[in-house]
């Protein structure tokens, strides 16, 4: 697990044990806002040391849209390219959790590349974006319902209208959610019986936050919450009331993007960054990935947990 960046503890509102807790300072400061980010004693849960307001993070991600929308036009086929080896693998996992034509929520969609690829393969898909940027760009790509409602604020009624489905996904969501037992409890009213949640979140067992400490600085980012490991993710899924959960590991970033870290102390700026294309470097990337995902310690942590 990583190690402290000062022997001082630090008290805050734990998102996991929901009380007061006190634990050490992973890190004082994170790469976009003078927040501290902190490891619970009791649970061991990473997480943002002081959990931002509604308002805080409204603004926040209103930035971030602003920044979107003052960039050139939106090139579809480019954020494609960026997107495709996690969509399809995505894509194939969803695949083997539930049977052909079932429907399936998306929560936090994006620019909706899951969503047309799962459409192509015949599932009912729908989705959920909150961001009005992501939304005008995922109707263009997937032409499926994408809803603009916030589960974390929504009343029951509102979220009983999507109806239920036999898969939820959420990729890269959870950990922006403040709060995510209770975001959980909300989305598991959603599912059928024996309906499934397929999440994937950053791992905070990440070798790489032992190697480079420019990785590690990087790494800390307002936006998220919470920094889950297989451990403090199946916790956070029984106490939201979930069952058999069951968790695996993926290394998204290829073996010239841990290197350009290592070397340079930042990611590799070539695209896409996720595999090499440099034929003498193939065999070497294969051992790298398969080696993080069997120690437990890849750059990324998939679940499956059941109602
Ligand atoms: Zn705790």
């Amino acid at each position: 697990m990583i190690p402290p960046a000062s022997k001082k503890t630090t008290h805050f509102s734990c998102l996991l044990c929901r009380q007061e807790r006190s634990g050490a300072t992973i890190s004082p400061v994170m790469r976009d806002a003078d927040a501290p980010v902190v490891q619970c004693s009791t649970c061991k849960l990473v997480q943002i040391g002081s959990i931002p307001s509604a308002l805080e993070l409204d603004t926040f991600y209103d930035q971030g849209k602003q920044a979107g929308n003052i960039g050139v036009s939106v090139d579809i086929d480019n954020l494609w390219t960026r997107q495709k080896d996690d969509t399809l693998r995505r894509v194939n996992r969803a695949a083997t959790l539930i049977p052909k034509g079932s429907r399936v929520l998306d929560i936090g969609s994006g620019y909706g590349f899951f969503l047309r690829e799962m459409k192509k393969k015949g599932y009912k898909i729908d989705g959920i974006e909150v961001s009005d940027l992501s939304r005008a760009i995922s109707a263009k790509v997937a032409k499926v319902a994408v809803h603009d409602i916030d589960i974390a604020t929504a009343s029951a009624g509102e979220i009983a209208k999507l109806g239920t489905f036999k898969l939820i996904t959420m990729f890269h969501c959870l950990e922006h959610i403040p709060d995510p037992i209770s975001f959980l409890k909300r989305v598991r009213t959603l599912l059928t019986k024996g309906g499934k949640l397929l999440i994937e979140v950053p791992n905070i067992d990440d070798a790489m936050l032992d190697l480079s400490d420019p990785y590690r600085s990087f790494y800390w980012q307002f936006a998220h919450c919470s920094y889950f490991n297989a451990k403090t993710l199946s916790i956070t899924l029984r106490k939201a009331g979930f069952k058999h959960v069951v968790a695996s590991h993926t290394q998204r970033y290829g073996i010239e993007n841990m290197m350009a870290w290592i070397v340079a102390g930042k990611p590799q700026l070539g695209s896409p960054s996720y595999s090499t294309s440099t034929t003498g470097l193939k065999g070497l990337e294969e051992w790298y990935k398969k080696d993080r995902i069997k120690s437990g310690k890849a750059d990324t942590l998939l679940t499956v947990a059941r109602v």
